[in-house]
């Protein structure tokens, strides 16, 4: 069952389970979802701020009873995005594979509090300008981990529907959790799926990336929730998967061509539909991360460097928006 429209909202995609949607998928801009059966429910993670959590959960307790009091929650990654609020759902029990428990406290939500509103230099700034405006408050959130893990594969009960829990990474990170709802053929992706935005690619393993594609592509289902973008079902998952072998083919040109990391990323023209997926400058992160998989010593290696890349591709696509040449417009132009 997929919505008619990509827009903000708890959408039904199964006999008890739907799928919370949050346009346009960019920073912060998280999928979730909930699986239920009688009085016993599972939310697949939480969102990034207490705010947009809270608004979530009501929002599911106001149309599915059996979600008042979730009873397991899962996190299909460590992404912040996913896990920042946790807390909020507090008592239930929190499954994670281990890969993902390893990596839960990456970035504390003091240091992210501190980033946007302290630091001035330019990465700090595209930061600030995304993930640090009214919509987004660190200031209250406890990280709350895992309480159960696994290591590749578990199936847990929500009444009497089957859950299986799939572990293909590293892929997107370290650990990358398929939540697969057996019997009304629903899987949610977390971010091992980005569809009309692009993904951050900065860790884990492109080829294990692909490869959890193709697992996906092998499930028996008809609905897709993806981590940041619409509902889909297969037809996404393969648009995604060419998606990734299209750029870790064409980003192998550029650095066998000796390319450095921010012209290579300028210079990837990508074909429809992807030339109008939005955030392009996170294809820098992209190129970043791969070229320091293939040996290269000139990538950027610290988190607020590697955002002052992806703000001077912003503004030097803006630049070439407007028509001035001597931004080296590349043949995107
Ligand atoms: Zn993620
Ligand atoms: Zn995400």
């Amino acid at each position: 069952m997929i919505p008619e429209k990509y827009e903000k909202g708890l959408f039904q995609v199964g006999a008890g389970t739907y799928a919370y949607v949050q346009p346009d998928g960019i920073w912060g801009m998280s999928n979730a979802g909930l699986i239920v059966d009688g009085d016993q429910s599972m939310l697949v993670d939480t969102l990034m701020t207490l705010r947009l959590t809270d608004e979530m959960l009501t929002v599911m307790a106001d149309a599915v009873p059996a979600s008042r009091k979730i009873d397991i929650l899962v996190n299909s990654h460590a992404d912040i995005d996913h896990t920042y609020g946790n807390q909020l759902v507090g008592g239930a029990r929190i499954v994670a594979s281990q890969g993902t428990a390893d990596e839960f406290f990456k970035v504390p939500p003091d240091y992210l509090q501190k980033l946007v509103t302290t630091d001035h230099s330019e990465g700090g700034l595209y930061i600030a300008e995304k993930m640090g405006t009214h919509l987004f408050d660190y200031s209250d959130i406890v990280l709350t981990p895992p309480t159960e893990t696994f290591d590749r594969e578990a199936t847990i009960m929500v009444g009497d529907k089957e859950v299986r829990l799939i572990n293909v990474g590293p892929a997107h990170t370290s650990g990358d959790t398929l939540i697969h709802s057996v019997q009304d053929r629903v899987v949610f992706t977390g971010d091992l799926l980005f569809l009309g935005v692009h993904p951050a690619i900065w860790a884990g393993s492109v080829d294990g990336w692909i490869s959890a594609c193709d697992t996906m592509l092998g499930l028996d289902i008809d609905t897709v929730v993806s981590g940041h973008g619409p509902v889909t079902d297969k037809r996404g998952v393969q648009l995604f998967r060419d998606y990734l072998v299209t750029v870790r083919d064409e980003v192998r040109k550029r650095f066998d061509a000796g390319l450095s990391v921010e012209e290579a990323a300028f210079d990837l023209a990508l074909s429809p539909p992807y030339d109008e997926w939005i955030s392009p400058e996170r294809m820098v992160g992209t190129v970043n991360y791969l070229y320091r998989l293939w040996g290269s010593t000139e990538t950027i290696n610290d988190f607020v460097g590697i955002f002052a890349a992806l703000s001077r591709y912003a503004k030097r696509k803006q630049a070439c928006r407007e028509g001035l040449h001597s931004a080296g417009c590349g043949h995107a132009h």
